[in-house]
């Protein structure tokens, strides 16, 4: 039997959603009887580059390089998954004002440091994706229910209900009760409440669940005295700097 070729790779990133994806070793060795994996850079030298039956993606694609790569990898994949925050919604790069990025870059680098950065977006603003596995980091079982679906040539389906779901399953106290704000309202479940579970709020790493009420957050957020804050609030991770929303073709 013709093993399936999967290629692993990063843009600018973390690496937090790799790991997460080694944290699946166990799993991961099972798959090797069908799976071959000719290129992941963060667990052993490269063999080919391509051609591959499915690429997982990770990173924000924020230099020239990094474009050239992902369009490489397009060329070169049947299938194409963006494997967290940074490759679904552009991830904290994209939060920075893009008008703002060079004078942030001097202020850290020094007057004479010279970016070869573009401007954070998602992956699906410079190749077509095929489907996404959500979170900063991924939740372990999500991406082993996105990658077995996908494996058995199934569409994976993202949930379509928001973290406050979850959130409630569990029983915790809502932090707006404290005045606190959280974006589960607003947010994809799938990553089993874990922040508001551990008495932080949410941010939206999963990104906007389906038919989410931004207008309604935004008064919720002023309501209790986070007037001036809700822009930056609402868009750590939903606010891709050119106004790109990421297309989320599972849904
Ligand atoms: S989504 Fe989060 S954990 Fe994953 S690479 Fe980006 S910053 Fe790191
Ligand atoms: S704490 Fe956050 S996620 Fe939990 S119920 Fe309240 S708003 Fe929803
Ligand atoms: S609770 Fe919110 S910020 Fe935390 S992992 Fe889930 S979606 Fe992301």
């Amino acid at each position: 039997m013709n093993k399936l070729q999967v290629g692993i790779f990063d843009l600018t990133d973390c690496e937090g959603c790799e790991l997460q994806i080694l944290n699946l070793k166990d799993k991961l060795l099972k798959l090797a009887e069908i799976v071959d994996i000719p290129i992941w850079r963060l667990a052993k030298t490269p063999t080919d580059f391509g051609p591959f039956d499915i690429a997982l993606i990770e990173g924000t694609p924020m230099s020239k390089d990094d474009i050239k790569l992902a369009k490489k990898i397009r060329e070169k994949s049947k299938i194409v998954v963006a494997v967290g925050a940074c490759a679904h919604l552009g991830g904290i790069p994209a939060a920075v004002d893009e008008k703002k990025r060079d004078k942030f870059l001097k202020e850290v680098y020094g007057e004479n440091y010279k970016s070869t950065s573009v401007a954070a977006k998602p992956l699906s603003a410079h190749i077509h994706v095929n489907h996404f596995i959500h979170g900063c980091p991924i939740d372990l079982d999500e991406a082993e229910r996105v990658i077995v679906d996908i494996l058995m040539d199934k569409n994976p389906i993202p949930p379509s209900h928001p973290v406050c779901l979850e959130c409630k399953e569990r029983e915790n106290p809502c932090l707006f009760l404290k005045n606190e704000p959280c974006q589960g309202p607003i947010t994809e479940g799938g990553c089993k409440a874990v922040c508001p579970s551990n008495g932080l709020r949410c941010w939206g790493c999963q990104g906007p669940v389906k038919n989410a009420n931004f207008g309604a957050m935004g008064k919720n957020l002023k309501r209790i005295g986070y007037k001036d804050q809700t822009e930056n609030i609402m868009g750590a991770f939903t606010k891709p700097s050119g106004g790109v929303i990421p297309t989320d073709t599972t849904k």
